[in-house]
């Protein structure tokens, strides 16, 4: 068995590496630049985004089971509410409200800082993980001819007043998130830099948390509104959230950045093509002031692709491929990863490699597997906002969205479009799902009998 791992970084990504690895490495590091919080769930600044929505897809959700057995129950314990997708969800697209009606596609919406509580919990729980807080990792230690990381450089005063200036190990996983520093740290040891592919729809974000009124009437526990490209830029998510909250996020895309001031939040909420967040929250008592994110442009780093890598090193998360949040993958992608990681470790260890000299080419080869639909997905509607910026897609991407083009008005009226387009989100099925008979059928059948109409009149429901 190897000896030591190191993980840079504590948030999402970094915790479930440190899940997998503590089966395989006699023990775990993980390196965290913030000091994490003790008391209770609270927003630490390394995780900007954290005020913001934060929806584990079903995906995600059975991963995280799986990691950490009575997950799901533990986040119930605290008050985070079980809301079917399908049926719980008032999901309103430019045209209408898509049809409501039971389905598997069960998630559990809470706060971001809820799930990392629970997650770090369960790690403080594992006796071979230790966390090093309030320590940035500001360089590898490599060997003599760069061909091998072989630990960290650190900086910081460390949890407990005191840091080492190195700490070694047999394998180093970088889970620092977009800031990542590889690519720059790869090419000063005379390594290429990754490709890189970036699209921007310059999305951002302004969330704000309220009390959800006791005598509420609704019947729903989330509501989604959404954009219309190319059209009409706002969107917006009000979500049920631990502690009979509701946390409502707007969005803007092409530069139409939601406010975060009092009254230009409420406007914008106001403005939105359907009233039905804005009379719900224009009353209730808000909970926090309104915070406000940029920088949520897609970036996907190729590392798959290069030809020479360190061994002993892999990236994972948001510093390989980062999304525009709004289709809510980020956590999934990163339980997705862990995933990859334990798999392609058990694989390597199984072939006798204990010094982990192969690790790295067959890991970033599944990461990218599990990308590429993310990828499609997150940036699908992007490329229809005429100020987004990072190239064309190419052919085939193109005739995707002209089929779901095709397909989206059907959502209006079909439950199984609407469930196959919520699966194929949640990353239960894969976008073949969206070709299966029943559902070519249907579209035969709408299209011999629809008028010509724009294809874009109509929305797929989506999370955001
Ligand atoms: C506005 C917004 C909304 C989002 N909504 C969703 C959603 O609904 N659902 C979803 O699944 N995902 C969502 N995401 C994505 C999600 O937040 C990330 O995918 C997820 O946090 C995993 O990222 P990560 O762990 O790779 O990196 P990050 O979350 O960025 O974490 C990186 C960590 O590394 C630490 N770090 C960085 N550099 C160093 C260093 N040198 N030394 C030590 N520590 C370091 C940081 O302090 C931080 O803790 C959203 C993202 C944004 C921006």
């Amino acid at each position: 068995m190897p000896k030591h791992a190191i993980v840079i970084g504590g948030s999402m990504s970094g915790l479930l590496a440190a899940r997998v690895l503590a089966r395989h490495f006699e023990r775990v590091t993980v390196v965290e630049r913030d000091r994490f919080p003790t008391e209770r769930p609270e927003f630490r600044k390394g995780v900007p985004q954290s005020h913001h929505h934060h929806i584990m897809l079903v995906r995600g959700r059975d991963l995280m089971e799986e990691f950490f057995p009575g997950f799901d129950a533990e986040l119930a314990a605290l008050g985070a509410p079980l809301v079917d997708y399908t049926n719980d969800c008032a999901l309103i697209a430019p045209a209408g409200q898509v049809p409501r009606f039971p389905s598997n596609l069960k998630i559990r919406p809470c706060r971001r800082t809820l799930i990392d509580w629970v997650v770090r919990g369960r790690l403080l729980a594992m006796t071979n993980i230790t966390f090093l807080e309030s320590t940035r990792v500001s360089q590898w230690v490599t060997d003599a001819s760069n061909a091998r990381v072989l630990g960290v450089k650190l900086e910081g005063v460390g949890a407990d007043g005191a840091c080492p200036t190195t700490l070694l190990a047999d394998l180093v996983v970088d889970a620092s998130g977009r800031t990542s520093r590889t690519p720059e740290w790869l090419k000063s040891l005379g390594y290429a830099a990754p490709d890189e592919q970036v699209v921007n729809s310059f999305i951002g974000y302004a969330s704000r948390l309220y009390k959800k009124p006791a005598n509420f009437k609704g019947k729903f526990r989330a509501v989604e509104v959404a954009s219309q490209p190319p059209h009409n830029p706002r969107a917006a998510g009000l979500w049920e959230v631990e502690g009979e909250r509701w946390l409502l996020t707007l969005i803007g895309a092409a530069k139409e950045y939601p406010p975060t001031d009092e009254s230009g939040f409420l406007e914008f909420a106001r403005s939105l093509s359907d009233p039905l967040i804005y009379e719900s929250v224009r009353s209730a008592e808000p909970l926090s002031s309104i915070h406000g994110h940029r920088g949520t442009e897609n970036r996907w780093r190729h590392y798959e692709r290069l030809q020479r890598f360190p061994k002993g090193l892999v990236v994972m998360g948001d510093g390989v491929c980062a999304f525009n949040p709004i289709y809510g993958q980020g956590m999934t992608l990163a339980a997705m990863g862990a995933e990859a990681l334990n798999d392609t470790l058990f694989r390597a260890l199984r072939a006798g490699d204990h010094e982990l000299a192969n690790l790295a080419r067959p890991f970033h080869a599944k990461l990218n597997k599990n990308i590429g639909p993310a990828w499609l997905l997150a940036t699908s509607d992007d490329f229809r906002w005429p100020s987004t910026v990072g190239g064309k897609p190419d052919w085939l991407t193109r005739l995707s969205y002209r089929y779901i083009d095709l397909l989206t008005p059907l959502s209006l009226t079909s439950s199984e479009v609407v469930e196959a387009f919520l699966s194929v989100a949640n990353m239960v099925k894969s976008p073949a799902a969206l070709l299966h008979p029943r559902i070519l059928g249907q579209l035969l059948v709408s299209t011999v009998r629809r008028p010509a109409a724009s294809p874009r009149q109509n929305e797929a429901p989506r999370p955001s």
